[in-house]
């Protein structure tokens, strides 16, 4: 695929009002960014793919985020929980660039300073995001939804007339069956199932080939089975991706869980094994305990 595929799918998903090529938009407010080169390669010879430290951010003199920092190695699945308000959400702001820190350090890899980039450079670096809501095109299959993440560099008229080549079809069918759709590649997204939905929403993550997926509250609203199955999903998908997964439905982290976070008063309270943060104290008084 080519970079320019990449950059324009991952940043329509985003922000779907977003019409504009993203390396050369000009117009960024922030003193000292320009247009800049988009580096291709994520460097992970130190054995991290995100690197945040000391990162601050207050709001109105709120401090959302306040002297956190994390390391995320290729490859891993980390759990992030912590109490509402805890500023979990802030954090993937942070690392796409939609916020902008007071302060701290955010890296990709070990070159990339992504507080040099804005929040359109960043989605087309290999960081794909999954919000809350599914933000599938309803009146499309679930063919032409992954398909579409592909040809987003188009308009969408001549998006529909996009040829996928015969990689990009291999890549689709294979797409199709890790999220678990291809007995409804056919079927109208809208006719699909709330799970379902999410399931096509990160398989166009997955067109993208993103290096690290950031997934907030991925299975809220969603019944035990497709809970189940989203765990599988993602349990398939670690090694290939790092992927960093922030939710509140602790029988779902128990299934996936390697090493958890628990952000408290935007900060780490605590991190480990599953076992080792659930029997901090700490972590029970402000959030496990409720
Ligand atoms: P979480 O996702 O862990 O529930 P958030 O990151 O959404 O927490 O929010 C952390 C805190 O920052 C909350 O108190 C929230 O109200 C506040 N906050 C988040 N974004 C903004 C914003 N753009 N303006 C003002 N306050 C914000
Ligand atoms: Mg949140």
């Amino acid at each position: 695929m080519t970079p320019g595929l990449m950059q324009d799918g991952a940043q329509r998903m985003a922000h779907a009002h977003h019409r504009r090529s993203s390396a050369t938009v000009s117009g960024d407010r922030r003193p000292g960014i320009g247009r800049l080169h988009v580096p291709g390669e994520i460097d992970v010879t130190h054995g991290r793919i995100l690197y945040l430290e000391d990162v601050h951010v207050s709001f109105d003199g709120f401090k959302a985020i306040n002297g956190l920092s994390l390391d995320i190695a290729p490859g891993e699945l980390r759990c992030i929980i912590g109490p509402n308000g805890a500023g979990k959400t802030t954090m993937m702001d942070i690392i796409t660039g939609k916020t902008r820190p007071d302060r701290g350090r955010v890296f990709l890899g070990s070159t990339i300073d992504l507080l040099r980039y804005r929040e359109a450079d960043i989605a087309t670096m290999g960081i794909g995001r999954k919000f809350q809501k599914p933000t599938v095109f309803e009146h499309l299959s679930v063919f032409e939804n992954l398909e579409l993440a592909l040809a987003a560099n188009k308009s969408v008229r001549s998006s529909l007339l996009f040829r996928l080549t015969p990689l990009q079809r291999e890549r689709l069918a294979e797409v199709l069956i890790t999220i678990q759709l291809g007995t409804h590649a056919k079927d109208l997204a809208g006719t699909l199932s709330h799970g379902q939905k999410q399931w096509l929403e990160i398989g166009m993550l997955l067109m993208q080939e993103p290096r690290l997926l950031l997934l907030d509250e991925p299975v809220a609203g969603m019944t035990d089975e497709e809970t189940e199955r989203t765990a599988e999903l993602f349990l398939s998908l670690k090694g290939k991706h790092s992927l960093v997964v922030v939710e509140h439905d602790m029988n779902f982290i128990r299934a996936i869980a390697d090493t958890v976070t628990v952000l408290c008063d935007g900060a780490v309270l605590a991190e480990g094994t599953l076992d080792h943060v659930q029997a901090d104290q700490r972590v029970i008084d402000v959030y496990l305990g409720r």
